[in-house]
């Protein structure tokens, strides 16, 4: 199996399911799948034998369900042969196998863990009447050590160069002004066709198209120079960037096998902000990663303190079944985790007001959305500052070069 899919087995009642347990734990193992803490499948052999037996298998399977959430639960054994329907309802449970059958456990594992190799399908959103979110990159290569997305998603690939732009035109034709370019690793746009993320913006650029185009968020070591260049001379790519760090310490980019530095990040920072002053850098930070310490957090906070970033989008660790993170040594007590997570966020607000601030006064593009309440439309600048300004319906959906003024900020949400 390419990548270890893992298994923990969970047993109630008789000797016999005992004995079946360690059977089929053995040959899930001959078969590829490792044993977790935290796994992708529960097993749970249960036991029906009583009103109380019946109760504790209720009971352990709401419980592991609860401690982990993203982990598929198979019931197997007495209880499951009795009642498959009424088991099926519980929250996580995504399979039964009863006493006859329970060997049947390992090909729909085996199935159910494939790896993904899925074709790529192109997707936009047209629910909103200014924005559209455009996939255009699907799955990753990465695999980062707290990360199940690219298990979920599969490999990294693309849609092409002509079809992006024929998606965009189609967008354009249908009278929304903005593009929001998605994938799960979106600096990685067509690099197994020989293409490449920068190439795509460049043939966007040359439409020579009324559309603002965004870009959702990019890996650090894949925001080359090109594009920071193309972006600064750009009349349609918005100076926004979503950059993930991660962490700010060195030792924990490492742990999670991410492919930079801090001094890489804070250079590439730099130089964008070098590029376009006026842009607004919003960063990824994940609070209480396993083995981090407090000297760790505090040195890491003054690093995020000194980066002219605009804010940042704060993730308190979790263990996510069957990463390599979830099983290191280390993990933070979530006391300290949410302390962590709440001293990221007032210095992310302490950044995004002074990044607001610092935009009093200046004349910038502002795309107007929908109503919101109390009679109030928004809209964001091109630098993706919020703003708010009285209910005008011929104003939705135009782009209007607006003086920003204190007043005027909405800063409920980014
Ligand atoms: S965190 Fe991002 S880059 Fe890392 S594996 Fe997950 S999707 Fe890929």
């Amino acid at each position: 199996m390419q990548n270890l899919v893992t298994f923990s087995i969970h047993t109630l009642g008789c000797k016999l399911n005992f004995s079946e347990s360690s059977d089929i734990a053995r040959r899930l193992e001959e078969v590829g799948f490792g044993r977790s803490e935290c796994p992708d499948f529960l097993l749970v052999n249960s036991c029906a034998v009583t009103a109380v037996a019946e109760k504790k298998v209720r009971n352990l399977v709401a419980h592991l369900h609860r401690e982990l959430p993203d982990a598929r639960i198979v019931v197997l054994g007495c209880y499951a042969a009795l009642r498959p329907q009424e088991i099926l309802k519980w929250p996580g449970v995504v399979a039964t196998f009863g006493n006859n059958d329970k060997l049947n456990v390992i090909p729909f594992m085996q199935n159910a863990a494939l790896p993904a190799a899925p074709p790529f399908f192109a997707a936009f959103s047209s629910s909103d009447r200014t924005r559209s979110f455009l996939k255009i990159q699907d799955g990753c290569d990465y695999h980062c050590t707290y990360c199940t997305v690219w298990k979920a998603r599969g490999e990294s690939r693309s849609d092409t160069i002509p079809h992006v732009l024929e998606e965009i035109r189609r967008i354009v034709s249908m009278g929304m002004k903005e593009v929001n370019l998605t994938g799960v690793n979106l600096g990685d746009f067509g690099r197994h066709d020989g293409h490449g993320f920068g190439e795509l913006l460049e043939a966007i650029e040359a439409e020579g198209l009324e559309v603002r185009i965004r870009i959702s968020s990019i890996e650090p070591n894949l925001l080359t120079e090109d594009i920071i260049q193309l972006a600064a001379r750009s009349r349609i790519i918005m100076p926004h960037f979503h950059i993930p760090l991660q962490s700010p310490c060195n030792r924990v980019l490492g742990l999670m096998h991410r492919r930079y530095t801090r001094e890489f990040f804070a250079e590439k920072v730099r130089r964008v902000k070098e590029a376009m002053p006026h842009a607004c850098i919003a960063m990824d930070v994940i609070a209480g990663f396993p083995t981090e310490t407090e000297s760790e957090f505090e040195e890491g906070l003054q690093f995020l303190e000194q980066l002219p970033a605009s804010y940042f989008h704060v993730f308190t660790y979790s263990r996510r079944p069957a990463t390599p993170a979830a099983e290191m040594d280390g993990q933070v007590p979530p006391a300290v985790k949410k302390i962590r997570t709440n001293r990221l966020i007032e210095l992310s607000d302490r950044k995004k007001w002074d990044f607001y601030r610092s935009q009093i006064g200046k004349v910038r593009p502002v795309l107007w959305e929908s109503e919101l309440k109390n009679k109030m439309m928004c809209g964001f600048t091109d630098n993706y500052v919020k703003l708010k300004t009285k209910y005008d319906a011929s104003r939705v959906n135009l782009v209007q070069d607006i003086e920003i003024k204190e007043d005027m900020f909405d800063l409920r949400s980014e």
